[in-house]
């Protein structure tokens, strides 16, 4: 359609093979690699962002029909007049059809508008908070790596110098660039540096806001660059193909956390998720102290209204590894949903943030603050329980693979 033209070359441009018919647009999702691991497939192709720039005098309406199969049909269609701006809601009606869902939108006299089906939240003001916050406030960053796109990997400090008297919390988000979950970590910055701060004088806490910054350039959904979703697929020791990975490892090694929570977010799924977090069973911590706690932080955190606790093991992903290495707590991930809202979004991070901090009895991790990591450090007795009971969960799944269930 000559009228109307779609804006591509934005930061997060992420929208596959399409075709005009009349003032019908029908699209194709971009396709990044499913993610096989550790016997499951995670499939991250769900979402779409792209402009629609009216080149006329008039106002024009088009139709947009998305085609994917077995996939949820979203509930809200985001939109912007700026690919640098957090994506609103719109009100657009969505209709799902046989091929996928469609809606129709009117843009404005030489308008632009930016549309995606999750609330997108781009780099650039994400790190513009970060450093304003910074010029402000107690809060210092560490570059501590760069990207394979050459961007740097920064992480923020809200300590002066790491104190082993007190437990660290790790905080992040972005490894999913698709998913808005930064919304949680700018808003436990903002709360951390004014009113929630006399948390520092009790904890050192460590936020790496983003945690895979080329996926929000390039528009993916979970992958970094080379297609490597390594939240599941954790290739620490990959600096070629996953420098993220790597680079943050480094960084862990360097501070370990007592305490790890990533957030992550639900988008398209709708009711089918419910908020929550992964939760570790308890016989992959060491020790019986770090376990209680552990149980005790879990607790916790399911009494946050509504929410729902999920099981993880996933032996490659990324918070087993820090387990496995660091003997660290994790909440990796802890779920939003997007239907929350950006306010409801910021009060359950906020909210879990506290559930954490308050239930934490610093006493409990001393063990693990003053010899966090290194395969030595475990128990023979530690290890093969651990091992066992690895085992036994993949087993029956590597069994029914060899069969060819
Ligand atoms: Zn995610």
């Amino acid at each position: 359609m000559e009228n109307i033209s779609i804006v591509k070359q934005h930061e997060g441009h992420s929208l596959g093979s399409y075709r005009w018919s009349n003032n019908n647009l029908i699209c194709n999702l971009q396709m990044e690699p499913l993610v096989y691991i550790d016997y499951e497939t995670h499939d991250y192709n769900l979402h779409f962002n792209f402009g629609l720039q009216n080149n006329t005098e008039q106002a024009e309406q088009v139709t947009i029909t998305m085609l994917q199969t077995n996939k949820p049909v979203p509930q809200i269609i985001w939109q912007s007049g700026s690919p640098n701006h957090r994506f609103t809601k719109s009100s657009l009606i969505i209709e799902p059809i046989p091929e996928g869902y469609k809606f129709d939108i009117n843009i404005p006299s030489y308008g632009v508008i930016y549309l995606s089906n999750t609330m997108w939240s781009p780099l650039t003001p994400i790190n513009q908070r970060f450093h304003e916050l910074e010029k402000t406030n107690l809060l210092e960053s560490i570059k501590y790596g760069l990207s394979a796109n050459q961007q740097d990997l920064l992480a923020y400090k809200l300590f002066e110098k790491r104190d082993l008297s007190r437990p660290l919390i790790c905080i992040s988000s972005g490894s999913h660039p698709a998913e808005g979950d930064t919304i949680a970590t700018i808003a436990i910055a903002e709360w951390l540096t004014t009113s929630g701060h006399q948390y520092t004088d009790i904890f050192d806490i460590i936020i790496v806001p983003i945690l895979n910054p080329d996926g929000f350039i390039i528009g993916t959904n979970g992958c970094n660059t080379n297609g490597i979703n390594f939240f599941w697929e954790f290739l620490n020791n990959e600096p070629e193909i996953c420098p993220e990975a790597y680079y943050f490892w480094e960084f862990l090694k360097e501070f370990p956390p007592n305490v790890y929570i990533d957030f992550h977010s639900y988008s398209t799924q709708g009711k089918s998720k419910t908020f929550g977090p992964y939760v570790k069973p308890s016989a992959l911590y060491c020790g019986s102290s770090v376990k209680d706690a552990a149980q005790k932080l879990a607790r916790s955190l399911q009494t946050i209204p509504g929410s729902k606790a999920q099981t993880m093991f996933s032996p490659s992903s990324m918070p087993h590894k820090i387990t496995q290495e660091f003997n660290t707590i994790t909440f990796a991930k802890y779920h939003l949903h997007q239907r929350m809202g950006e306010s409801g979004m910021r009060e359950t991070a906020l909210l879990t943030i506290q559930k954490i901090m308050d239930a934490i009895d610093p006493s409990q991790l001393q063990d693990q603050i003053l010899s966090p990591y290194g395969s030595l450090n475990k128990t023979i007795i530690d290890n093969f329980f651990q091992k066992c009971f690895i085992g036994r969960y993949y087993l029956p799944k590597a069994i029914k693979k060899v069969l060819g269930f």
